[in-house]
Order: structure tokens, then C-alpha cells, then sequence
């Protein structure tokens, strides 16, 4: 552990697999994350039971893999230690259905996200621990990072600890999907669900987009080709943000010419200026005050009306035209794997 940083982050010397050696752990669901925790921890030594529905597609996948494959209400049955990796709105009922009638005394209920804890839509017996491991990664590349030796870096949230022994249990887990290879954070369900909602209606998925979307229309307005104003305003945003992942904003500035970085640092704060960052202000209150998480519901509840208008649109903008032409007609977008793009949770 270090103390450099106010939070705690642990590594692989910090847990212990073998905690779980007595343990049976569930993976509910075997999607994205679920068939890379799944994988890992059957390979780290830790007994698996995945659970499914009978007619989920996924069945053969998870046996075709030589795992344990039953409904999740009898993986939950044969469990000590439940790992929910169905989607985020599917979890209550399976809750409901499967989960909650089978849970024991002293087990622990582990989540990849704190939504349905968080805002009470999930709300577990006082005797049962609630923790939380979450890889900052795709499942994807959760399992190829651990079948190459490498680490996932991970967040550790401990809601309930009932047994005294729910961080241990976590962080075992954690260390055997192969997190505490490259360091684990510990946090709180409350600051990563907040944060990771915050973060991708404001900054990565809701912000970037609308800024690529009028950097590109306020360019094809003024006469701009629409061709010119896809590389200028969405393909090189990649290369950007490669330079801002490897160096931090420091990193980028210092690799693009002077006049990009006298440019941007003297119109960035025009264009993202101090009403963006009230707007940001109130996107957060409305994700601390449970107002979007009880828009969400009642949206799934109502068939998804406004969400399916909302994709039709996006599916619909020129932006979306010119991207697939120019993808085909040049060789960059052949060395991306789909599957890897970053699909923040
Ligand atoms: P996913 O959509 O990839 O997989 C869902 C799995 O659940 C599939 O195997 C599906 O068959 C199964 N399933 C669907 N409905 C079901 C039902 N009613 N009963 C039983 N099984 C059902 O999900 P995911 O993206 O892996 O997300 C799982 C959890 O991990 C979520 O809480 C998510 O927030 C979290 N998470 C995801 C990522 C990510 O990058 N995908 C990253 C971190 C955390
Ligand atoms: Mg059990
Ligand atoms: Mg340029
Ligand atoms: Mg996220
Ligand atoms: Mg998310």
C-alpha cells in the first residue's frame, strides 16, 4: 500500500487468493465482465459456478469455456460469494427472483457498479456483505490483461461488512481477476456511482460527443467540406487523447505545435466557459439527488420511448454518413478492434 495518495491502493502484496479457498463464488451473468471474472478466478484456483437463464445465449459460451453453468438462482443456492454481472437494469429483478430468496448468513453479494445499492433499488439482508470490485476496463481486456500477465486496475467499495472479513474476501477477489496486479482503489459506492455517471454524461461519452457534434456543424455551416470537418473535429481526437492518456494535458501540449497550444489555451476556456461548467454543476446535482437514476427507471419501465428517439437521432446526424465513408475508404479504422473501445460502465 502507499501513502502518497489520499486514497488507499493496494497490490497483489496486499491480498491473499487462498482466502476464497474455502469458498464457492457465483458469476451471474457472462457478458463483458462476466465472462472475464469468471475465467480469471477459475484460473487463479477459486471454485466457479457461472449462472444463467436457461435460454440465455450465453450458456454454451461459459460450458464451451469448461465452467460450471446452472440457473442463478441455484449458482446463488451452491454460493458462498454472489457476483452480479447482469446488466445494471435487469439486477433488481434478478435480485428479486433469484438471488435474495437463496442468500445465507455470512455471504458476501459483490457488485461491478454501485447503482442499484446506491440509489436502493437492491436492498440486501443485514447479514449479508455488500462489497464492491470494479475493473476501470472492458471485460475484454480484463481477461486478456490477466491471460498476459498484466493487471486491470480496479476500485474496492465495502457497503456492508457483517463478517468482519468482507474487505480480505474483496480484495482476494480482486487480486484473483488480476486487479491488485496493477493496483486496486478503495472507495465508496456512493463516489463511484457518482463519479462514473458524472463522468460519462459530462466528460466522456455526453460531452465529447456534443462538442465533436457542433465543432463539426459549425464548420460544414460556414462552407467547410463535411470531409475536412470529420478528421478536424472527430478523427484526430484520438490521436489527442492518446497524448493526454500517456503525458496528462501537459503531455499533449507539449507535442503539438506552439501555435495549437497558444490557440487552444487562449479559446478552449471561450468555448468551455464558465456557463459549461454551471451546466456540469447541475448534470451532478441531478445525478447526487437521484433525480436521472429515477428518470432512467421509469424510462426502462415505459419500453425506452425517449432513449430510442435520442439513438435514432444520433444514428440519423450527417456526422454519422461521412464517418462511414471515409472509414471504408481509408486503412486507419481496420487496426481498431471493436471490442476494446473504452465502454465506461
Ligand atoms: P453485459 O451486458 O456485457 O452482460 C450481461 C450478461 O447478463 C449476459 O451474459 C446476459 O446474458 C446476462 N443476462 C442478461 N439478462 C439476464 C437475466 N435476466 N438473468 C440472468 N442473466 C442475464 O454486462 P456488463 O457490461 O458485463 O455489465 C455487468 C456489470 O458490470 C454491470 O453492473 C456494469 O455496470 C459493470 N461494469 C461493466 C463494465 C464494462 O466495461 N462493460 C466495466 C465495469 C463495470
Ligand atoms: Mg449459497
Ligand atoms: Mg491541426
Ligand atoms: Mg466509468
Ligand atoms: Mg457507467
Amino acid at each position: 500500500m502507499t501513502d502518497e495518495f489520499t486514497t488507499d491502493i493496494y497490490d497483489d502484496d496486499d491480498a491473499d487468493v487462498s482466502t476464497l479457498d474455502d469458498e464457492t463464488v457465483a458469476v451471474l451473468g457472462y457478458g463483458s465482465q462476466g465472462h472475464a471474472h469468471a475465467l480469471n478466478l477459475n484460473e487463479s484456483g477459486v471454485d466457479v459456478v457461472v449462472g444463467l437463464r436457461e435460454t440465455s445465449s450465453s450458456r454454451s459460451a461459459a460450458e464451451a469455456d469448461g465452467l460450471a453453468v446452472t440457473t442463478p438462482a441455484d449458482a446463488v443456492a451452491q454460493a458462498t460469494y454472489v457476483s452480479v454481472l447482469v446488466p445494471d437494469t435487469v439486477q433488481p429483478a434478478v435480485y428479486e427472483n433469484a438471488i435474495e430468496p437463496n442468500l445465507e448468513v455470512g455471504d458476501t453479494l459483490q457488485f461491478a457498479h454501485g447503482l442499484n445499492i446506491h440509489y436502493d433499488q437492491i436492498e440486501p439482508p443485514e447479514d449479508v456483505d455488500v462489497t464492491m470490485v470494479a475493473p476501470k476496463s472492458p471485460g475484454h481486456l480484463v481477461r486478456r490483461n490477466y491471460e498476459n500477465d498484466e493487471g486491470t486496475p480496479g476500485l474496492l467499495a465495502i457497503y456492508r461488512d457483517t463478517t468482519g472479513d468482507a474487505h480480505e474476501r474483496a480484495l482476494a477477489y480482486a487480486k484473483a481477476i488480476g486487479c491488485t496486479r496493477a493496483g486496486v482503489i478503495e472507495t465508496t459506492f456512493r463516489e463511484e456511482v457518482e463519479s462514473d455517471l458524472f463522468g460519462e454524461q459530462a466528460v466522456l461519452c455526453g460531452g465529447v460527443t456534443a462538442l465533436v457534434k457542433h465543432g463539426y456543424e459549425t464548420l460544414v455551416d460556414a462552407g467547410y467540406s463535411p470531409e475536412i470537418a470529420y478528421f478536424e473535429c472527430l478523427n484526430e481526437l484520438k490521436l489527442i487523447v492518446d497524448l493526454m492518456y500517456e503525458g496528462g494535458n501537459m503531455g499533449m501540449w507539449n507535442s503539438v505545435s506552439d501555435t495549437a497550444e497558444y490557440g487552444g489555451l487562449t479559446r478552449g476556456e471561450r468555448i468551455v466557459d464558465e456557463s459549461v461548467r454551471e451546466n456540469m454543476e447541475e448534470v451532478l446535482e441531478e445525478v447526487q439527488n437521484g433525480e436521472f437514476t429515477r428518470e432512467w427507471i421509469l424510462e426502462n419501465q415505459a419500453g425506452r420511448p425517449k432513449y430510442g428517439q435520442l439513438r435514432e437521432a444520433e444514428k440519423n446526424h450527417e456526422i454519422e454518413a461521412v464517418g462511414e465513408r471515409l472509414r471504408d475508404l481509408f486503412a486507419w479504422a481496420e487496426e481498431a478492434e471493436p471490442e476494446d473501445a473504452e465502454v465506461p460502465a
